[in-house]
């Protein structure tokens, strides 16, 4: 088909020319003299984006599930009890990766479209007067429901418990696009993956880690080797890496850090969210929910609920087959019941219009119940009147 797919999918996102043509070089010895001069300064640029100066942040060949592995089987002990709430297909593939680790997994459920039960966890930790609670694995951003957590609320929920438990946070769709702050919301692991907020293809996970969670890893027992914190460390300590980096991603993430900080963490955090009320307005606009309930919106995505006697699966097959357009599918519990809209990375009002338009016109196509060119009238209106 002539013209672009529109990729409109909350990972893997759209990756801008400059990252493409800064990724585009011969390879290269990554034993050389000159290789610090690359990996030295992405590590400390990271911390720009992680937000901590305390902290220090890392990058596996590998994605962010991987992430949740490295966090959990560095800093904890075997079996250990970790505490986590099941709000979407992120939270519970990080509870069945803690599971099938051997790690004793308290879940507790929560409706799809909520997030982190603040009141719940302040009174459950509270209780554990033990301390057997070792962490808490925390998803800041579900990109399966489009629900945005509150991470700060989680830390304040540990100290008034006075709970001495690690706090691991899933930032894999919100660092570099929300606000995220790892050393003032007190978080021991942040994990990020390249093909989100980043906007490279996938095959890094881009971690953070706490002093406190680094001090941890001399008090584990477990079995670990490709995702040793402490190996990786000892090597980047000199500039260098255990086994071989892909070098190309490493030439990409070291663009991709110019373009966020030559734009500004908090310059990029508003665009995601000027983006994201953007589609929320269209969403209204259509006489559609969200999947996020009031107070729950997430900036990088929108999973939007199609009345009960539609298909979402065909809202993102019109698109796509049609329209060359491609849509986030509902996942598991949701599936069928909501597609969604990924506005995330290398993403402005035009390119945006562009999903909202094609969403518009798939959803009239399978006979849905909206006034053509409502949502894309409404997210104008918002976007003109903000624009800068
Ligand atoms: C995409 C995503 C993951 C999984 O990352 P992979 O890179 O696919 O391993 C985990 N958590 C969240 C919140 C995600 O959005």
């Amino acid at each position: 088909m002539a013209g672009r797919n529109h990729l409109f999918v909350p990972g893997p996102t759209n990756t801008p020319h400059e990252i493409l043509s800064a990724m585009h070089v011969p390879m290269e010895d990554h034993r050389s003299p000159i290789f610090p001069k690359l990996l030295s300064p992405i590590l400390e640029d990271l911390k720009k984006v992680f937000r901590t100066e305390a902290g220090q942040c890392f990058v596996f060949p590998a994605t962010g599930t991987a992430g949740w592995e490295v966090a959990m089987t560095n800093c904890l002990n075997q079996g250990d009890k970790v505490l986590i709430y099941r709000f979407g297909q992120f939270g519970h593939l990080w509870a069945e990766a803690s599971r099938k680790l051997g790690f004793d997994v308290e879940i507790h459920q929560v409706e799809w479209g909520k997030g982190m039960p603040l009141d719940h966890l302040e009174a459950r930790l509270k209780e554990d007067k033990n301390h057997e609670i070792k962490a808490i694995l925390a998803t800041h951003n579900e990109t399966s429901t489009g629900v945005t957590s509150d991470i700060p609320g989680v830390r304040k929920a540990l100290d008034a418990a006075s709970h001495p438990a690690l706090l691991f946070v899933d930032g894999v769709s919100s660092i570099g696009s929300i606000d995220f702050r790892q050393d003032e919301w007190g978080v021991d692991a942040s994990i990020a993956g390249s093909q989100k907020g980043f906007m490279l293809p996938a095959g890094l996970a881009i971690l953070g880690f706490s002093q406190k969670a680094l001090a941890a890893i001399d008090n584990s027992n477990f079995p670990r080797s490709f995702f040793s914190l402490k190996d990786m460390a000892a090597s980047n300590k000199d500039g260098y890496t255990p086994y071989t980096p892909s070098t190309p991603m490493l030439y990409g993430l070291r663009k991709a850090l110019e373009l966020l900080l030559e734009e500004g963490m908090e310059n990029v955090y508003a665009r995601h969210h000027r983006l994201g009320e953007g589609v929320r307005r269209a969403v209204a606009a259509w006489g559609l929910q969200t999947c996020a309930q009031a107070g729950w919106d997430s900036d990088t995505v929108t999973a939007i609920v199609v009345p009960a006697d539609k298909d979402a699966r065909h809202v993102i097959s019109t698109a796509y087959s049609k329209y060359n357009i491609s849509l986030g599918a509902g996942l598991s519990e949701v599936a069928g019941k909501v597609f969604r809209i990924g506005h995330v990375g290398d993403m402005n009002d035009v390119s945006l219009l562009g999903a909202i338009a094609g969403v518009e016109m798939a959803m009239l196509d399978n006979g849905f119940d909206i006034k053509p060119g409502s949502g894309v009238a409404a997210a104008i209106e918002y976007y003109r009147s903000t624009a800068k």
